[in-house]
């Protein structure tokens, strides 16, 4: 299937119901509507000879355009480039080049971004940019009138001609380690992820999707967007960006049956005052991913969300992304601390990231993943898709895992967070784990920083919750002793409001090293 046939049955199906909810604005498309705004759209593009292999970028936050704009260039195999909204001038030049970005939708400002300004800031160095349209201005508007007018047929023609092997997306990374990468995914990579994740939650045309995660990510655009058109679903959409308030909002106003976050934003959204006043009754699945999942914030999910059914997915933007899934069938204790087993269709391994040897269950490696969902590759990069996808297709994904002799998933962090200690490997993410039991720690994040006698010390950045008196790194350290290794005992404390964060809402730990280092002098 391509994502244009796939998306015309579920309008066919399901036409009467909700498609797309816009809180902030208050403008609902039942699916009928939100197909003949797709429509409208794509012929508008044909009209103005965007078509097939065209790279069309996309920058904004969560609107409703954005979903209107995904499914049109699907439509047309025009491959949608999806550019981070924090990004600043000087980043979407970068991306408009690499990419060789055609044209541009983009909003025309949020919050502190100037869209507009900045695109005209980077354009003169920009010949490839042919078009720039912003969302809700009278170029977008024309494209629309132009495409309601346009002849239907060239829709249908077109549609024959697209393959489902073919890319339709270059979705970037989200930078937690680095420079974002542009994965290349094709119809068939990112439509089987998005119906997978569908089945995973159960949806039909009765759910409703509250997706505070944003679009321009897999997390947002698969999980969110493709899992509900696959399914005849609805898509909420609290707000551009993510707000603990408007999301408790949104999941009581429209009775959501499902709700997706990093785990940084149910965190949010459990300290929201007033959260026990909120009906959240509808609520019943939904999907914790994207970074290490703490066991409290589960349990805290499942007992005071009432989301009973959630999930932990574990994956990656170069996998679609999601590569293993926890189920409502599988016992507590393996929903709640482990990323599950590996996916329909997928294959996992771990192996010596050194060897490249498939390890023993319950032996440390790295991840590897194979099937459907792998990249075609880095956009343009192929010495950078080498690094990552071997000769038998297997995607290495830089992360650390453990699986056990059932098939389950645990991981253990990153292979660039792992610290080393006096010779001994240290997983920060378990001493993550510990410190989240502590009463007054609200958020805790542990990296390495270099120690002359050790090699690597560990240092513990902590959100205390409100009221909460500032921890010291003695008090902390009392709290861990004999709970701890005496080598996971973070030597440092440093107290924080705010951990520093990706758009996508994990934490930037390459950033914490960074400010460590200058902390320490
Ligand atoms: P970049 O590759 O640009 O440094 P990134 O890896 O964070 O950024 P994404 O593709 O958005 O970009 O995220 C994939 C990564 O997120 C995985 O490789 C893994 O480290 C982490 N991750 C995703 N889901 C989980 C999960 N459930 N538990 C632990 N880690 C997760
Ligand atoms: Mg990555």
């Amino acid at each position: 299937d391509t994502i244009g046939d796939n998306f015309d049955r579920t309008v066919a199906a399901f036409g009467d119901r909700d498609a797309l909810v816009d809180r902030p604005s208050g403008r609902r498309w039942s699916y009928r509507e939100l197909g003949a705004e797709v429509d409208a759209l794509a012929s508008g593009l044909l009209e103005l000879g965007i078509g097939k292999g065209d790279r069309v970028g996309i920058w904004a936050p969560n609107v409703p355009e954005w979903t209107v704009t995904q499914y049109a260039t699907a439509k047309i195999g025009a491959i949608l480039v999806t550019i981070n909204p924090a990004y600043r001038s000087h980043e979407l030049e970068y991306v408009l080049g690499q990419a060789g970005i055609r044209m541009l939708v983009a909003a025309e400002k949020f919050k502190t971004s100037d869209y507009a300004a900045m695109i005209a800031d980077a354009r003169p160095r920009c010949p490839g940019l042919e078009h720039v349209v912003l969302i809700g201005g009278e170029e977008w508007n024309s494209l629309l009138a132009n495409g309601k007018t346009a002849d239907p047929a060239r829709l249908a023609e077109i549609a024959a001609t697209l393959s489902a092997d073919e890319p339709i997306n270059i979705q970037y990374t989200s930078g937690t380690t680095g420079f974002p990468k542009g994965a290349t995914l094709s119809h068939h990579n990112i439509l089987n992820n998005g119906f997978f994740v569908g089945e995973l939650c159960d949806y039909t045309e009765q759910d409703r999707i509250c997706i505070p995660v944003p679009f321009y990510h897999c997390f947002g655009m698969v999980m969110g967007n493709l899992a509900a058109t696959t399914h005849g679903a609805a898509m909420v959409i609290p707000a551009p960006s993510f707000e603990p308030k408007a999301t408790l909002d949104a999941v009581q106003a429209e009775r959501c049956t499902s709700l997706y976050g990093v785990p940084t934003m149910f965190i949010a959204e459990l300290a929201e005052p007033g959260f026990a006043s909120y009906d959240l009754s509808a609520l019943r699945t939904g999907i914790m991913a994207g970074s290490p999942c703490p066991v409290e914030v589960m349990k805290q999910v499942i007992e005071r969300m009432g989301m009973t059914g959630v999930s932990i997915c574990y994956g990656m933007t170069e996998t679609s992304p999601v590569s293993t899934q926890t189920r409502a069938d599988d016992s507590i204790e393996r929903r709640v601390s482990t990323v599950g087993r590996v996916g329909p269709h997928l294959e996992v391994k771990v192996v010596d990231p050194d060897t490249g040897q498939t390890v023993p269950r319950g032996t440390p490696g790295e991840l590897c993943t194979r099937g459907y969902s792998v990249m075609l590759g880095y956009w343009e990069q192929p010495e950078k898709t080498a690094e990552v996808i071997d000769a038998a297709r297997w995607m290495h994904t830089g992360d650390l895992a453990v699986m056990d002799d059932a098939g389950y998933v645990n991981i253990t962090g990153r292979i660039k967070d792992m610290v080393i200690r006096g010779g001994e490997n240290v997983y920060p993410r378990e001493i993550e784990e510990f410190l989240y039991t502590h009463p007054d720690i609200l958020d805790a994040q542990v990296i390495g920083v270099p120690d002359v006698k050790y090699g690597e010390e560990l240092m513990a950045w902590v959100r205390m919750r409100d009221g909460a008196a500032p921890l010291t790194a003695e008090s902390l350290r009392e709290f861990c002793s004999g709970r701890l290794a005496h080598y996971k005992i973070p030597r440092y404390v440093h107290i924080v409001d705010e951990f520093p964060m990706t758009v996508t809402g994990k934490v930037r730990k390459v950033e914490m090293r960074e400010r460590s280092i200058s902390l320490l002098g």
